[in-house]
């Protein structure tokens, strides 16, 4: 390739050039967090490349002092921010500067909500990587060599629409970005004001980083401007808040503050140091089916990867920060760390660390640790299910809306109020919490004043299939037909029911309903709704099976029982004319239509809205005649 092969031009990617328009015509008003972006680009190109060293010391000879440089041409109204980390291809420029890559950049694509104000105080906290440089400068000028090549390449863009890239000369390896400062943007050319912009945002990064000033044509070269250790070596009492915030941002890829922050050093069996943080903010892949741990591994200060599925579990995904093992080897692979028997009693360890320091937090401040709760509690309760050595601790911990006020409750405060002869800690599962507290199964618990928790997360349903007890009381569900009622006293102001009038009744409707339903009895779980469906006690919970076949998991779905409440005026008329000639074809409607009623409000449709519509109409005109 030779120097005078001409320049290719590429379009940006439509989300890029949209982002790009922003950036360039934006007020914001904290500009200065494009420097914190290129500078965090830098550090993880040398981690990339220190990693690569490894198992590939070639990669490093010659040049083995990484570090990040930031130099400064008032004359020229330049500022230049290099590394001499892993540097960049052809395509790799393509992909990354052209498209949106991926963390940073793709979260504020996704939160962007139109309104240019909002939108542009988001730059703030997300920072957008890379093309935040367009927010100072008119022109950018990325000179790359990737590590083992021989070509070097120009990208360079004013961001408005298209970039273009072409051979370059570049004799060190890494990436050199060139800013050409617009006019209004003179800060950016003062050493004094970078110096401080980069030791409030970047100190914690683990390569010095050099500051120096191009005057009259000379270079003065200074001292590194950070500490240029890794945070996490650093002693505890030598880190501020603020150094914690930003190594979390740097380290997550994040933009809020850590609700928690753990960093400790664990010597003995196994010697290592962690520095982990609780977001205050659900990350955007929380949810996601492959749930990926986004804990960095280093090895004896050496970034190895943040592919930690060994070392953190599923249930503690949403942790971000490092773990930096001394004991595993340096060349160790990504392979290796499968079944290792280190990373093994790591993961161990650092669970058991996390889970104290939950439980800790809950204590100290059971405020902050609800609003942990409320963003992490339904993949915390993933524990409940996959790690049978934490559940107890994971049980202390766990919190419950419930019947007993709107706040959120523990099972020891549950325990605290339990009903004399109550022998189980209730619940009801629901898709949200609205369903839970409209679930016609709470009437008999709520007329005795009992308490039932209201489980609304998906993943309810499969902890309390593994989870049996607390403290020697059975969990159970309001919505099995053992829940046993008369035990736990009668409702109040109200007679036992004489069962014998609706004899007549049931088997009408057990005639009229056939398969629909297993069975037909009366209750006293409800007090306002005339019918309710309960699941057998030996089947599944009704919540399970709606959520099953939802994935289409539940191969045959189980009949239900209809219960029947006797107190109901409509259920009263229903029976006496159950006594009356023609019983059974009177209350053939009716029957369908109490089923139907029965499934709406479990959130269902009825079994053929048509009929249901029409029985309906037929019974509202009778009414109305
Ligand atoms: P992010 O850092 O969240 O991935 P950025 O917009 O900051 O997003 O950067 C986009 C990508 O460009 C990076 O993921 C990286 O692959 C590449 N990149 C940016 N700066 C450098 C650099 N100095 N050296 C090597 N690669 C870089
Ligand atoms: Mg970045």
């Amino acid at each position: 390739m030779t120097q005078q092969a001409a320049a290719e031009t590429h379009e940006f990617q439509a989300e890029v050039a949209r982002l790009l328009n922003m950036m360039v015509r934006s007020v914001y008003s904290e500009t200065e967090i494009f420097l914190r972006e290129l500078i965090s680009n830098a550090s993880d190109a040398c981690d990339r490349l220190r990693y690569e060293a490894q198992t590939n010391p070639a990669a490093m000879e010659g040049d083995t002092a990484l570090r990040i440089s930031v130099t400064v041409d008032k004359a020229a109204r330049t500022l230049t921010i290099a590394d001499n980390g892993i540097g960049m291809n052809h395509d790799d420029l393509i992909a990354n500067l052209g498209t949106i890559a991926r963390s940073g950049t793709a979260a504020f694509m996704e939160k962007l909500s139109g309104d240019s104000k909002k939108d542009v105080s988001l730059i703030g906290q997300f920072g957008v990587g890379f093309y935040s440089a367009f927010m100072v400068a008119d022109q950018v000028e990325v000179t790359s060599r990737k590590v083992g090549d021989e070509q070097a390449w120009k990208w360079s863009s004013d961001g408005e629409g298209s970039y273009t890239i072409a051979p370059a000369e570049q004799a060190e390896r890494g990436t050199s970005i060139a800013l050409h400062v617009r006019p209004d943007e003179d800060e950016y050319l003062d050493a004094h004001r970078l110096r401080h912009i980069i030791t409030t945002y970047s100190d914690h990064i683990a390569f010095p980083i050099h500051l120096s000033e191009v005057k009259d044509g000379e270079t003065t070269e200074e001292e590194s401007v950070n500490k240029g250790s890794a945070l996490w070596t650093r002693p505890k009492a030598e880190v501020t808040d603020e150094q914690y915030t930003a190594f979390y941002r740097h380290a997550g890829h994040a933009f809020d503050e850590p609700a928690l922050t753990l960093h400790y050093r664990a010597e003995g069996t196994i010697d290592y140091t962690a520095l982990l943080f609780v977001p205050t903010e659900r990350p955007m892949d929380l949810f996601d089916p492959a749930r990926k741990p986004r804990v960095k591994l280093y090895v004896k200060r050496v970034f190895i990867t943040d592919d930690t599925d060994d070392l953190i579990p599923g249930w503690l995904r949403f942790l971000r920060g490092v773990v930096d093992s001394e004991d595993l080897p340096l060349n160790v692979s990504r392979e290796m760390l499968q079944n290792n028997p280190v990373v093994a009693r790591m993961r161990k360890a650092v669970t058991g660390r996390v889970v104290s320091a939950l439980e800790a937090k809950a204590k100290d401040d059971p405020e902050g640790f609800v609003k942990i709760w409320e963003n992490f509690g339904a993949v915390i309760k993933e524990g409940l299910y996959e790690d049978g050595e934490r559940r107890a601790a994971l049980l202390k911990i766990a919190r419950f809306r419930s019947t007993h006020g709107d706040s959120w409750t523990s099972l020891e405060d549950y325990l605290g109020r339990v009903k004399e002869g109550q022998e189980a800690i209730y619940y009801v599962t629901a898709a949200d919490i609205e369903a839970a507290r409209r679930s016609p199964h709470l009437e008999g618990f709520a007329a005795r004043g009992v308490e039932v928790l209201l489980l609304t997360d998906p993943v309810d349903d499969f902890w309390l299939s593994m989870v049996h007890e607390h403290e020697g009381k059975p969990f159970r569900s309001v919505t099995r037909g053992g829940a046993d009622l008369s035990k736990l006293g009668e409702a109040q102001g109200e007679d036992k029911p004489d069962d014998s009038r609706f004899t007549t009744l049931v088997v009408a409707l057990k005639e009229a309903l056939g398969e629909a339903v297993k069975d037909v009895r009366t209750t006293d779980r409800l007090t306002g709704s005339a019918v309710c469906l309960v699941a057998d006690d030996g089947d599944m919970d009704l919540n399970l099976q709606r959520l099953l076949k939802m994935h289409n998991q539940l191969g045959t779905e189980s009949p239900r029982i209809l219960e029947i409440n006797p107190d109901h005026p409509l259920v009263a008329a229903m029976a006496a004319r159950a006594d009356q000639p023609g019983a059974l074809d009177a209350l053939k409607d009716p029957a369908l239509l109490l089923l139907d009623q029965a499934r709406i409000l479990e959130g269902e449709l009825p079994s053929d809205p048509a009929a249901f519509a029409r029985r309906m109409a037929d019974l509202m005109a009778k009414g109305l005649n």
